[in-house]
């Protein structure tokens, strides 16, 4: 399989990439990004040969089908990161919640967010690509609590790579930001940022196109890559656990193979929804990809009027702050592959020069046929978390969104209602002052507080893996201004 360019070629850069190269170097010509050039057709008949198949089986069937240049044994190794999961056999447990709507959780792993699906197996990937290549590189996140502690988690301790990770000091939670600032091997660099997240965002972008920066690193012979979502090679793993929650509607009597089903994706920069999508061209049994945003409603108002507006918009902070994002990198993705690379490039160039953007009546039809959008104010959100609570499910604010699509974009004209899943994207306990006020109205500024508020509401017991953070010695103390970054990555070095 090979990638090509969402905004065309600049005759400088290859018409066409392969996997290792799309991840190692992510962005294309003209600030565009790889997307895959085609894509496998798996259809009901692969579904039905993995009915029984365990998530790792699962998992390298749809892998190989997308005939990537990377050795079997690699896949191997990636994939038993899986198995470190809560349940080794089931990573992501799909649960029923009520009627016709199912929760897939993928918050298992080693971090309590969903980025794990993706960072973990990419970790090894990414790692032995540099090692056979010989090759040595430099890392850098920016993050605004999630994407960090699971970045370097699956970096930690491995072979060939450095990582920077920036977060903003004060704007994480308690739980994110120790789940940072206690990692301690010889490879990681943690750097609290005086500023929000855009701050440390910018930075992070200033520094990948900086001529000086990337200079001084090719002296020590190091290149420098980036672990966000428009890397192909965290979308790739997000493309498996869509078929794998159908497969468990089936597994679990709630359809038949070939039924459609409803697909809740709580979305952000539109890694997880891009996935979804993929699945559902790969022949996944999708009525419509519903898309929750919180009042960062960007994503709502293209997919319902076709215009993307950033102008006069600012991020808002919210109780889901995981989605707080105005520029949705992989939409560009959806572009690409329903519109062409021309339009791509005319609507991304309009979009950086205007700030905005307007599809075509036809080009709007086609995004409503895959996908509906609504958003989920914080109060409506805390409304959700204290219901499903009260019918014995216990969800993160995030999760909580698609609630609200469930509710409002679902055509509940069929006289059979499609079931629907909802992707569960954090577990309680990284956003636990949200969900104690939502459950018992108490406010908490410190996480522990809320960790046991929650524990003793609902009979259950924080988590080991969390509760150990707040004994663990703080190994990473920088916390800079903003113009001292270069410097501190430089020293680290
Ligand atoms: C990253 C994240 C999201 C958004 O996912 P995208 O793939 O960026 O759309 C939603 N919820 C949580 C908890 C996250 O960490």
């Amino acid at each position: 399989m090979h990638f090509i360019e969402t905004r065309g070629n600049d005759g400088q850069l290859p018409k066409k990439v392969s996997f290792s190269e799309a991840i190692l170097s992510p962005i294309s010509s003209f600030g565009g990004i790889y997307s895959p050039e085609s894509l496998p057709e798996l259809g009901q008949a692969f579904l039905k040969h993995h009915l029984d198949s365990n998530y790792k089986t699962l998992a390298h069937a749809v892998l190989t089908a997308f005939e990537i240049d990377v050795d079997a044994d690699i896949i191997s190794k990636a994939l038993s990161l899986y198995d470190a999961f809560d349940d080794a056999d089931s990573p992501v447990p799909v649960v029923k919640v009520f009627d016709d709507l199912y929760v897939s959780e993928l918050w298992h792993g080693p971090t309590r967010a969903f980025k794990d699906m993706a960072l973990q197996p990419f970790g090894v990937v990414l790692s032995s690509i540099a090692q056979n290549r010989n090759e040595q590189y430099l890392i850098l996140t920016a993050t605004s609590g999630d994407t960090g502690p699971a970045a370097l988690e699956t970096f930690k301790n491995k072979k060939n790579v450095q990582v920077a990770c920036m977060y903003p000091d004060g704007g994480t939670s308690d739980v994110q930001r120790l789940q940072m600032v206690t990692e301690d091997a010889k490879n990681l660099k943690v750097i609290g940022v005086k500023g929000n997240f855009d701050d440390t965002q910018n930075a992070l972008k200033h520094l990948l196109a900086s001529k000086d920066f990337n200079a001084t690193l090719k002296e020590k012979n190091i290149h420098l890559s980036a672990a966000n979502s428009v890397n192909f090679g965290r979308i790739i793993f997000q493309t498996i656990y869509h078929i794998h929650s159908y497969l468990e509607l089936v597994r679990q009597n709630a359809i038949e193979i070939g039924e459609k089903v409803y697909l809740n994706v709580p979305s952000g920069n539109f890694g997880n929804a891009l996935g979804a999508y993929y699945a559902m061209k790969m022949g996944l049994p999708v009525e419509k990809i519903l898309i929750a945003s919180n009042k960062n409603n960007i994503l709502t108002q293209l997919i319902n009027t076709g215009i993307y507006d950033l102008r006069n918009s600012e991020v808002i902070a919210t109780t889901s702050p995981a989605m707080d994002i105005l520029k949705s990198s992989n939409i560009e993705r959806i572009l690409f592959d329903l519109f062409g690379t021309q339009r791509t490039k005319e609507l991304m160039f309009q979009l950086d020069k205007e700030k905005y953007y307007q599809l075509t009546t036809s080009e709007l039809k086609q995004i409503q046929s895959l996908f509906a959008a609504d958003f989920c104010e914080d109060n409506e959100g805390k409304k959700y978390i204290k219901d499903a609570f009260a019918k014995g499910y216990l969800m993160d604010p995030h999760t909580a969104t698609c609630f609200k699509t469930y509710e409002t974009c679902r055509n509940t004209n069929n006289k059979k209602q499609l079931k629907s899943i909802i992707y569960s994207t954090a577990e309680w306990t990284k956003f636990s002052p949200v969900i104690a006020n939502a459950l018992t109205g108490e406010v908490d500024t410190h996480d522990l507080d809320a960790l046991n508020a929650i524990a003793k509401e609902a009979g259950i017991k924080i988590p080991a893996i969390i509760k150990e953070l707040f004994d663990k010695k703080i190994t990473q103390t920088a916390i800079i201004e903003k113009d001292e970054i270069e410097k501190e990555i430089l020293s680290f070095l």
